[in-house]
């Protein structure tokens, strides 16, 4: 029998772990841009999976892809070859323009596989000192929730009491050419990671230029650098990558999320053989990584980012999405509305919006799914498929949920 809202909410709370604070929705369905909860009631959904759903929810091509596959091989282990890895692989090749492919399942196991690889690359080809070799990331970056990923965290609630943590990181600010290069000279870095436009710090776009000097910085300085993309890439910004901007090519590319359409963990690290060659048999591995199922679904997702034009989609609807919430938003709720694509931040005067939360509860009362980030901003990132005429729905929405607040 059917349950409501407030029952699953207090089941699921009763036996599970505290890490996630959700809004009080119960979802049961999803179709394109849409979710129904329990009750029946409509959403837009404008946070999209955390910008994994670039495709939308349940796209045909995705499932069928999926479901066929299911029927024929899921898993095999890596002691063996089946025959959908080669294919992947070809085609990421292929399209990204990178020699060699490392398969894994989590964005966060892309991000420490290349810490991995630059490390050893280091070792190898950089001839940093054994156990020497640095890490430089930028401030605010947000690449998972592992040891690796965490002690490279900027943020208090993600970093404190989780210690001892990674030895070998330095942070410099982001968007900083000056400090980056000051932090290059140290002849023991051997890489530095960062997202092309921060996501969870809340769609901070760098300085155009930018990924130009850290291209131009790490091939002066012999440094990897190692391109997040997990979030930025496959369209999202209005780009195929976010790197796409500044038309250059970085070293290590990680790929995930939507990688699978949000229906599957896949996650892909891509590199040039004089990098991704460190890696020999043992070296490093995956259960899942590169298994069949996962294959295929990547396959189809990627597909129907091309046939479809989302990427080109993403562009202009997101020109949409800034233009008329600039235009419309008032100047007493709104300070700022940021982003590039369909990967966008709206930052709150918090003058005249005391309580983001609130604010985000009204607008899943109106039918419209954000998320907050802080105290101050709302994120929004609905799936590429997105039409105009849905587009301009849901800026209504927003519009005067916030005007009205
Ligand atoms: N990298 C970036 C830029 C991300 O935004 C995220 C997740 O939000 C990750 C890595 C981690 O991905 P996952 O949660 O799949 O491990």
């Amino acid at each position: 029998t059917a349950k409501s809202s407030a029952e699953v909410i207090q089941r699921e709370k009763k036996v599970s772990a505290n890490n996630y604070d959700p809004s009080p929705v119960v979802i049961t369905r999803g179709e394109g841009i849409f979710m129904w909860d329990v009750e029946g009631k409509k959403y837009y959904d404008f946070v999209g999976g955390f910008a994994t759903l670039n495709q939308g929810h349940c796209h045909p091509k995705i499932i069928k892809a999926m479901t066929d596959q299911l029927n024929k091989l899921h898993h095999t282990s890596r002691a063996i070859f089946h025959d959908s890895l080669y294919e992947l692989n070809e085609f990421l090749t292929k399209q990204f323009d990178y020699e060699k492919v490392l398969n894994m399942n989590t964005g966060v196991e892309g991000g420490e596989s290349s810490i991995k690889i630059a490390r050893k690359w280091g070792y190898r080809v950089k001839k940093i000192p054994q156990n020497q070799a640095q890490v430089v990331f930028a401030h605010g970056n947000f690449w998972g929730r592992t040891i690796a990923a965490i002690s490279a965290s900027t943020d208090p609630i993600s970093f404190d009491e989780f210690g001892p943590h990674v030895p070998g990181y330095q942070i410099v600010p982001y968007d900083d050419l000056g400090k980056l290069e000051q932090a290059l000279r140290n002849p023991n870095v051997c890489a530095f990671m960062v997202e092309p436009l921060q996501g969870e710090a809340g769609a901070v776009v760098p300085t155009l230029g930018y990924l130009k000097g850290v291209r131009e910085l790490c091939t002066k300085y012999n440094v990897l650098w190692i391109d997040d993309e997990v979030q930025a890439g496959l369209g999202r910004t209005g780009k195929m990558l976010a790197v796409d901007y500044e038309n250059v090519k970085p070293d290590l590319l990680i790929l995930g999320k939507a990688l699978s359409g949000g229906v599957y963990p896949i996650s892909a690290v891509l590199g040039n053989s004089e990098v991704m060659d460190v890696l020999t048999p043992g070296t490093h591995g995956s259960t899942y990584g590169g298994n069949a199922l996962a294959c295929k679904v990547a396959l189809a997702s990627l597909d129907v980012i091309i046939s479809e034009g989302l990427v080109e989609n993403a562009f202009k609807m997101g020109e949409i999405f800034r233009s008329e919430l600039t235009a419309r938003l008032n100047k007493d709720k709104v300070v700022q509305v940021r982003g590039r694509g369909l990967l966008n931040a709206i930052v709150l005067n918090t003058k005249g919006v005391s309580n983001v939360y609130k604010l985000n509860n009204e607008l899943k009362s109106n039918g419209m799914i954000s998320k907050p980030i802080g105290s101050g901003a709302l994120r929004f990132s609905p799936p590429l498929i997105i039409t105009e005429a849905q587009l301009r729905e849901g800026i209504d929405i927003i519009v005067n949920t916030i005007n009205d607040f």
